[in-house]
C-alpha cells in the first residue's frame, strides 16, 4: 500500500499534472494497482431529492434561482419516492445512493427529519448513503451520521484563489468547517471539484492541495468536467479537452493514493476510450443514472455495455468500510440543538458573474 502524505505541496502537484503524459499515466496506474482492484468500480447512482430554487450563485449550477435555466424545479421528494428511485438504482447495478438538495445549508426542522428517514430508509436496503445538502453544522452531521449515513458530499469545486471567480455567496472557508463538521461524525467525506470552469492548472494543483493536505483525506473525490449550462455565466465555456481530464484523474490518484476517485459530470462529452483512459489513471468510481442532478449522463446500458466490454465489475456495497448502523427516529439520542452556525455571507457581486460570462466568451472566441 502507498504510503499517504499530508503535505502535498503546489508545485510538486504541479510537476505530477506536467510531465509526460506517458510518465504521469504510468506512475498513476501503478499507485493505483498497489492501492485498488484496477477492474472494480464504484457505481453511484445520485437522486435529486430537491431540485432549483438554490440562493446560492455558483457560476456553473443550472439550480440557482438567479440564473435563466430552463430545469424543472421540485420539492422535497417523498421518503417512498425516494425509496423506490433507490430500488431501481440498486437493481441496475448501483451499490451507492447520493441524494442531493439545493440548499445553502441544512435547516433543522420537518424537511431535514425527512432527510434522516430517507438515510435510515436507504441504509436498510443495504446500499452506501450519501447526501449533499449544502453547509452542515456538527450536530447534523451528528444526527445524520445516527440515521446511518454513510458518506457526506460537500466540493471543494477549484482552488481557494480561484473559488472567489466562482462563487461569491459563501467562503472556502465555509465549506471546509463543514468539512470539519462531517469529520467529527462517523462520517466518510467526499469532496472533489469542477475542471472547465476558466480556471488554470496552478488552481487545478491548489485544488488538490487543499484536498489532499486534509488529514485524513477524503474518502472519495469527485473530478467533473464542466458542463456549461444556457443561462448560467459559464454557459459559454468550451469542454476541457480528454487529456486534461486524464491528467487531473492521474495526479488525484497519485495524491490520494487509498481515495476513491470518481469520474462525474461530463462523461456524455467523452468516449468510451477516453473513460477507459481515465479508469487506466486511477478512476474508481463513476455516477451511473441518465442525469447528474439536472444534467445528461450516460444511461445504464451504455455504462453496462462499457463495464462489459472493459472487464470491469461494479464494487459491492461497504467494501471499503462497513455498514453504519441506523437508530430509528424514536430510540434516537440527538435531538436539533438549535445552533446558529453564522455561515459567512459575503456579498453577492453581480458584475463577479458578468465578468465570469465575458471571461467564458472571451476563452471560447481564442478557441474558435
Ligand atoms: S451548486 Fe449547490 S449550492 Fe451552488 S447553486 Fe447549485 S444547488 Fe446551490
Amino acid at each position: 500500500m502507498t504510503e499517504t502524505r499530508n503535505n502535498w505541496t503546489r508545485e510538486e502537484i504541479l510537476e505530477i499534472y506536467n510531465q509526460p503524459l506517458m510518465d504521469l499515466l504510468y506512475k498513476a496506474a501503478s499507485v493505483h494497482r498497489e492501492n485498488h482492484d484496477p477492474n472494480t468500480v464504484q457505481v453511484s447512482t445520485l437522486i435529486s431529492i430537491k431540485t432549483g430554487g438554490c440562493p446560492e450563485d455558483c457560476g456553473y449550477c443550472p439550480q440557482a434561482a438567479r440564473y435563466h435555466t430552463d430545469i424543472e424545479g421540485n420539492d422535497l421528494m417523498s421518503v417512498q419516492q425516494v425509496k423506490a428511485q433507490a430500488l431501481r438504482a440498486k437493481s441496475s447495478g448501483s451499490s451507492r445512493v447520493c441524494m442531493g438538495a439545493a440548499w445553502r445549508n441544512v435547516k433543522d426542522g420537518p424537511e431535514f427529519e425527512s432527510v434522516l428517514e430517507m438515510v435510515r430508509t436507504i441504509n436498510k436496503l443495504e446500499m452506501e448513503v450519501c447526501c449533499t445538502l449544502g453547509m452542515l453544522t456538527e450536530n447534523q452531521a451528528k444526527r445524520l451520521a445516527e440515521a446511518g449515513l454513510y458518506a457526506y458530499n460537500h466540493n471543494l469545486d477549484t482552488s481557494e484563489d480561484y473559488y472567489k471567480d466562482v462563487i461569491s455567496t459563501r467562503s472556502y472557508e465555509d465549506r471546509l468547517t463543514t468539512i470539519d463538521n462531517v469529520r467529527k461524525s462517523n462520517v466518510t467525506v467526499c469532496s472533489g471539484g469542477i475542471i472547465g470552469m476558466g480556471e488554470n492548472p496552478e488552481d487545478r494543483a491548489g485544488m488538490l492541495v487543499a484536498l489532499s493536505t486534509l488529514n485524513p483525506q477524503p474518502e472519495s473525490v469527485p473530478i467533473n468536467a464542466l458542463v456549461a449550462v444556457e443561462g448560467t455565466p459559464m454557459e459559454d465555456m468550451k469542454p476541457v479537452s480528454i487529456w486534461e481530464m486524464v491528467r487531473m484523474v492521474a495526479t488525484t490518484r497519485i495524491v490520494m493514493p487509498l481515495t476513491q476517485v470518481r469520474l462525474s459530470a461530463g462523461r456524455t462529452q467523452m468516449s468510451r476510450e477516453g473513460q477507459a483512459l481515465c479508469f487506466f489513471a486511477g478512476a474508481n468510481s463513476i455516477f451511473a443514472g441518465d442525469k447528474l442532478l439536472t444534467t445528461p449522463n450516460p444511461d445504464m446500458d451504455e455504462d453496462l455495455e462499457m463495464f462489459r466490454e472493459l472487464g470491469l465489475n461494479p464494487q459491492k456495497a461497504f467494501a471499503k468500510s462497513p455498514q453504519p448502523s441506523s437508530i430509528a427516529a424514536e430510540d434516537s439520542v440527538l435531538a436539533p440543538n438549535g445552533e446558529k452556525p453564522g455561515w459567512s455571507r459575503p456579498g453577492h457581486k453581480i458584475e463577479r458573474n458578468e465578468s465570469l460570462r465575458t471571461k467564458g466568451k472571451s476563452i471560447s472566441e481564442s478557441l474558435d
